[in-house]
C-alpha cells in the first residue's frame, strides 16, 4: 500500500484482485473520477511506471444507479474502445485489464506530466506556436478516432495528458462510443462547458434530431479559445445563462487577450464553434486549415531543401544556366577565374530567400507584438498591458485558479487594487494638468 495514501483512501480488497497486486505495486493517486481513483503503480519485474486506473463497481449504487451490473457493461464499453483506437502516438495506450467482482483496473502507459489543464493552469495562456503544436495533436488524435466511427464525447483539458516530452495521450473514454453507420446518439453526457448545441437541444426540445462526431469537434474549439486566453468561451456563473450561451454560439474575441492573436486560430475557432453540427468543419478539413500550415520557417522544410539542392534536377539546370551565361561573358585566360567566381550557388540563394520570407512574416507580425511599455497607460488599465496582464494573470490563477478569469471585458487587475480605479484615473488626470 502507498505510504503516503489518505485514511478514507482504502485500497480495494487484495483478494479480489490478486492478479494486479501480483504484477503492480501501487503508489501515489494521480487523479480520481465520481467511480474511479488513478494511481501510479511500478510493475514489479521490470521496475516501469504506469498508471493504474481503479473502477468501483459497487460506486454505480453509491451514485443512485441501483444497478452495479451497468458500470460492468459501461466499462468493458471503454475497455474495448480504448483497444480499438490504441496505437497512435496520441493517444493513451491500454496496456493491462484485470476484473474482480467489485473493482476493474486499467492499467495504462503514464503520462508524468499530468493534465493539460494543470499545464494550462501553470502557464495561465499557451502562445499561438505551442497552441498549433498541441492542437494539431489532438486533432489528429481525433481524426483517427472519427476514421473508426467513434466518437468522444467528452474532450476537454483534463482528459487530455502529456507525456514526458510534452506530447499529447487522449484519455477517458468512459463516454466514447462506436457508431453504427449513421447513428445518431441522443443522451446527455459530457462536461457542461464543453457540451455542443446540438448534445443540449436533442434533451431540451422534441424531435432535435441527435448529434453525432461533429461534438468533438465542438469541444476541441472550447478548448483551443481556453488555451489561448485562458478562458472559456460560453462560461457564465449561471449555468442555466451558459447552456443558452452555448445554443445560440454566443462568444466573442473582444476581450484584452485576443487584441495581440493573429486571424488565423480565429478563423479557425470561428469554424469550430458553428452551432449548425452539418455546417461545422470536419476534422480533415481542420488539418488543412492554415493555422497548421502557415509559417514556412516552422514547418519541416527539409523535403522543399532537398527539392531545391543542387543536386536536384531543377536546381542543376538553373545552375547550368548560371554557368554558361558567365561562360559568353568571359574571354581569354581569364575565364576559369571568372566562371568560379560568379557561378550561381543554390545553397546561398536558397538561403537568402528563407531570410527574406521570414524577415517578411516578422513585418507583418509586427502589429501582433508587443508595444514598450507606457507608464501612463499601465497606471490607467494595467491589465491592457500585455506584459502586465501576464503577471496578474499568473498571481490571480495561483489563488484562485481558472474559474478566476471570466472573459468578456473582465479584468482581473481589480482584484489586485489597493485603491478604486476612479482615484487612479484621478490621480491620473491631476498629473497630466500638472
Ligand atoms: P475519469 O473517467 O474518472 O475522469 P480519467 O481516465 O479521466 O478518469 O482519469 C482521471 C484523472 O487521473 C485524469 O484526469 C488524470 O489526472 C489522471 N490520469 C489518468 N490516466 C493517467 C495516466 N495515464 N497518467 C497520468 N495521470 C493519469
Ligand atoms: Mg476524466
Amino acid at each position: 500500500m502507498a505510504k503516503d495514501e489518505e485514511e478514507d483512501d482504502v485500497l480495494p480488497d487484495k483478494d479480489a484482485a490478486k492478479g494486479f497486486y501480483a504484477k503492480y505495486e501501487p503508489k501515489e493517486i494521480l487523479g480520481r473520477g465520481i467511480s474511479s481513483t488513478v494511481r501510479r503503480c511500478i510493475e514489479k519485474e521490470t521496475g516501469i511506471e504506469f498508471a493504474a486506473k481503479i473502477i468501483d463497481l459497487g460506486a454505480a449504487t453509491e451514485a443512485g444507479d441501483t444497478n452495479p451490473y451497468h458500470m460492468l457493461e459501461a466499462t468493458r464499453q471503454e475497455i474495448s474502445i480504448l483497444r480499438q483506437v490504441m496505437g497512435h502516438p496520441y493517444i493513451i495506450d491500454l496496456q493491462d485489464v484485470f476484473e474482480s467482482d467489485a473493482f476493474v483496473f486499467l492499467v495504462f502507459e503514464l503520462c508524468p506530466k499530468g493534465e493539460l489543464f494543470d499545464y494550462l493552469t501553470s502557464v495561465v495562456t499557451l502562445s499561438e506556436k505551442k497552441t498549433r503544436t498541441i492542437m494539431r495533436q489532438i486533432f489528429e488524435g481525433v481524426e483517427y478516432i472519427h476514421a473508426k466511427n467513434i466518437v468522444h464525447r467528452d474532450l476537454k483539458p483534463e482528459n487530455i495528458l502529456l507525456d514526458e516530452n510534452h506530447n499529447v495521450k487522449i484519455t477517458d473514454f468512459g463516454f466514447a462510443r462506436q457508431l453504427k453507420g449513421d447513428e445518431k446518439l441522443t443522451d446527455l453526457c459530457g462536461t457542461p462547458g464543453y457540451l455542443a448545441p446540438e448534445t443540449l437541444k436533442c434533451n431540451m426540445f422534441e424531435g432535435s434530431p441527435g448529434y453525432s462526431k461533429e461534438v468533438d469537434i465542438w469541444a476541441c474549439g472550447v478548448i483551443m479559445f481556453t488555451l489561448l486566453v485562458g478562458c472559456p468561451p460560453f462560461w457564465h456563473r449561471k449555468q442555466m445563462v451558459m447552456l443558452r450561451n452555448i445554443m445560440e454560439g454566443k462568444y466573442s474575441f473582444t476581450s484584452p487577450e485576443w487584441a495581440d492573436i493573429s486571424e488565423d486560430p480565429k478563423d479557425l475557432i470561428r469554424k469550430c464553434l458553428v452551432v449548425d453540427p452539418a455546417k461545422r468543419i470536419t476534422v480533415k478539413e481542420v488539418l488543412k486549415h492554415p493555422f497548421f500550415n502557415q509559417m514556412l520557417f516552422e514547418q519541416n522544410i527539409d523535403g522543399l531543401k532537398r527539392s531545391l539542392s543542387t543536386k536536384s534536377r531543377r536546381m542543376s539546370r538553373i545552375n547550368d544556366i548560371a554557368l554558361r551565361l558567365s561562360i559568353s561573358w568571359c574571354c581569354g585566360n581569364e575565364n576559369l577565374l571568372l566562371r568560379k567566381q560568379s557561378r550561381f550557388n543554390a545553397r546561398k540563394k536558397f538561403q537568402f530567400a528563407i531570410l527574406v520570407i521570414r524577415a517578411m512574416i516578422r513585418i507583418r507580425r509586427l502589429r501582433y507584438t508587443a508595444e514598450p511599455l507606457r507608464v501612463e497607460e499601465a497606471i490607467r488599465d494595467p491589465y491592457r498591458v500585455k506584459v502586465l496582464r501576464k503577471v496578474i494573470d499568473g498571481c490571480a490563477f495561483r489563488v484562485y485558479g481558472h474559474w478566476v478569469k471570466k472573459g468578456e471585458g473582465q479584468n482581473r487587475a481589480a482584484l489586485f487594487e489597493n485603491t478604486p480605479r476612479t482615484e487612479l484615473h484621478a490621480l491620473y488626470i491631476n498629473n497630466l494638468s500638472r
